[in-house]
């Protein structure tokens, strides 16, 4: 049965999830089209109606529509309401289910790819945004030991820390951060610096025991990962993690397993188009 699925956000010329959902939907050989829809944040709620109306199978969002979009839900999914923010939209019926695919994401990208171990560990999340919140869940859902925080903004990250529930948490300042990282077995990079055309991180130097894992794709090597693996450490690029996030939300609409490779190729081939 012919039907639609796409992407709500704003600019979104570099979206790389339409190459991504259209080669898995060949795959699977759904006769299903995946589009790109540029929307304004005054439009958001008249474009989500329209998914409603029009019997799309769902779409994902992203930014800066990942906050607002909530309210426009009918019903979350356990992660959606603890981050306060969606990613998938599944429709069944007339109803709108609002999921966050960003946490199972990571946490498969951390299993299926990078096979890093969690449990115990002391983890530095940078940024307090919506790619953080997922982040901190999943690092905590993981057994994580610590959790520290590092945001230029107090208010943001008060509110990251208070979606810990196991782990220790700790705050560390963002003027600090070059010397305090060393303290810590994983680094994740939540924040879009480093990404082609952004301004860089503080310059962090990663040591040879540290894993990196930068959720910034563009460039697919950032400048924080080359350094890890200079410094003899583990460092990943953010491909992985959206390719397992987008194989989540296939699953959401399809409930069939997701061509992660074909997916991953997809990925690779868009971003080198780009
Ligand atoms: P967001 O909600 O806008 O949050 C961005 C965070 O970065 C905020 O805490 C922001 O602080 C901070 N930040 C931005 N510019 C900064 C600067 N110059 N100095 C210090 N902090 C700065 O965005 P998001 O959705 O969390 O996404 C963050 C990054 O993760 C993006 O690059 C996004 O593409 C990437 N991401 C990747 C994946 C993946 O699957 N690989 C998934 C989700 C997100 P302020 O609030 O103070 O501006």
């Amino acid at each position: 049965m012919k039907s639609f699925a796409g992407v709500i956000g704003w600019p979104l010329e570099h979206s790389l999830s339409p190459a991504i959902h259209n080669a898995a939907f060949r795959r699977l050989g759904l006769d299903w089209v995946y589009l790109s829809f540029p929307v304004r944040a005054e439009d958001l709620a008249t474009a989500v109606q329209g998914l409603r109306a029009l019997g799309a199978v769902g779409a994902n969002v992203t930014m800066p529509h990942k906050g607002e979009v909530v309210e426009h839900m009918d019903d979350l999914s356990g992660d959606a309401r603890a981050i306060g923010a969606v990613n998938t939209i599944q429709r069944v019926g007339h109803r709108l289910i609002g999921h966050n695919t960003d946490v199972d994401g990571f946490l498969a990208f951390v299993r299926d790819d990078a096979g890093l171990r969690i449990a115990d560990t002391r983890c530095l999340v940078l940024g307090a945004g919506g790619a953080a919140r997922a982040i901190v869940r999943a690092l905590d859902a993981s057994g994580a030991a610590t959790i520290a925080l590092c945001a230029r903004r107090d208010e943001q990250a008060e509110q990251v820390a208070a979606l810990v529930s196991d782990a220790e948490v700790e705050r560390l300042r963002w003027d600090s951060l070059p010397g305090e990282s060393r303290a810590f077995d994983l680094i994740v990079n939540a924040t879009p610096l480093g990404m082609r055309g952004q301004d860089a991180l503080p310059e962090l130097e990663p040591t040879e025991g540290q894993a990196v894992v930068d959720l910034v794709y563009d460039p697919p090597e950032t400048p924080l990962v080359e350094a890890a693996k200079r410094a003899g450490g583990a460092g990943w690029g953010g491909l992985g993690m959206l390719v397992h996030q987008a194989a989540a939300s296939l699953r959401i609409w399809t409930g069939q397993e997701a061509p992660v490779e074909a997916m991953s190729v997809a990925a690779l081939h868009a971003l080198s188009r780009r």
